[in-house]
């Protein structure tokens, strides 16, 4: 892959420049255990948070698949845990957004609103976003009645109707969650097969609030100012039919934040970088965990296991560089 340079659209004042010697970018598990790591090295390790403190997981309501809590954990709270730990060993944690980067130079330049960054390694962790349907009626009703995190928007579908969207974890997790609130949840799927792990299949199938309408996808949501209804089309038959609801929550799947390094490392078609299992990027000093990189596992064990192997790869390239 050719790689050409984006130049750098510096927006900062330039003059305000600090060093050091890890730069992590975002705050998601891989984040802040990079952070941990980085820290109990004594390298002092600054991150940037991103707008999402916590990431992805502290939107979750509750986590029960990382091991140590038995009852399960509440993703902000795991998210806390994990930068209160960090921090114990002396990491910085930033409230702040990479703008632009440079990696064709050393140290490597990182731009946000207020300065100037000038780090020997990055440990990329920027996590990924929810994909979109595209359809007509979607951004126009977003926050209106179209949602992509249950947790921050159940509450307000009391007593109403709702239809989730896919058919993985994701969806069936949080139509469960959605059930607290919401008179019946549709879910609709456009195959007659759930991506999504046994247990929750299991559990949304037995929950009498929850109901399933296969093959079909959504093609518009409609309303004037809020969700009314959604149009939708069997895939099979082509069938078309209307469904009256109050929400729309779509969880069809995510994609990385990768734009900020486009043309500076190597991605995958989907625009993952791509990392060795070291997770070393094509350019040195420069690694990348969870789910900015990784397409395939993408759970709180695992990013967090992608950010401490990072940052101890980090600390090995510091100690070659002395
Ligand atoms: P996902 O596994 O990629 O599932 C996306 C779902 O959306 C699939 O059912 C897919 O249908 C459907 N879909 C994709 N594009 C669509 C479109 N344009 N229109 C309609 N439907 C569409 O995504 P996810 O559920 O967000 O999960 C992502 C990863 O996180 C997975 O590895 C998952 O295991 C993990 N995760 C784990 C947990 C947990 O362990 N508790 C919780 C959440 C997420 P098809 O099935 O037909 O492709």
């Amino acid at each position: 892959m050719e790689l050409k340079f984006n130049p750098v659209q510096v927006t900062s004042d330039e003059n305000i420049e600090e060093h050091v010697k890890v730069l992590i970018l975002g705050s998601g598990p891989a984040g802040l255990s990079a952070a941990l790591y980085a820290a109990r090295a004594e390298l002092s390790p600054v991150v940037l948070s991103g707008l999402e403190l916590g990431g992805q997981a502290a939107l979750t309501h509750t986590i029960e698949n990382y091991p140590g809590f038995p009852e399960g954990v509440g993703g902000l709270e795991l998210g806390e845990l994990f930068q209160k730990q960090a921090e114990r060993f002396g990491a910085r944690v930033d409230f702040e957004t990479a703008n632009a980067v440079d990696l064709s130079k050393k140290p490597f330049h990182v731009v946000t609103d207020n300065k100037v960054f000038k780090a020997q390694t990055l440990i990329i962790n920027t996590g990924a976003s929810h994909i979109h349907l595209n359809i007509h009626g979607e951004r126009e009703l977003t926050g209106k009645g179209v949602s992509y995190c249950a947790t921050c928007d159940g509450w307000f579908f009391k007593e109403k109707k709702v239809v989730v969207v896919g058919g993985g974890d994701s969806a069936l997790e949080e139509a469960l969650f959605l059930t607290r609130f919401a008179t019946s949840v549709t879910i609709v799927h456009r195959r007659e097969e759930l991506r999504a792990g046994a247990i929750l299949q299991r559990r949304a199938m037995e929950n009498p609030k929850i109901h399933f309408i296969w093959n079909t996808v959504v093609t518009e949501i409609v309303g004037e100012k809020a969700v009314e209804e959604v149009k939708l089309t069997n895939v099979l038959s082509g069938e078309q039919s209307t469904f009256q609801t109050d929400g729309v929550f779509i969880f069809i799947g995510h994609k990385p934040n990768t734009e900020l390094f486009q043309g500076q490392l190597e991605m995958d078609l989907r625009g993952y970088i791509q990392t060795d299992m070291m997770m070393q990027t094509n350019v040195m000093g420069v690694y990348a965990a969870g789910e900015v990189a990784d397409p395939h596992f993408r759970q709180v064990i695992t990013s967090a296991g992608m950010g401490a192997a990072a940052a101890i790869q980090a600390t090995h390239y510091l100690e070659s560089q002395s």
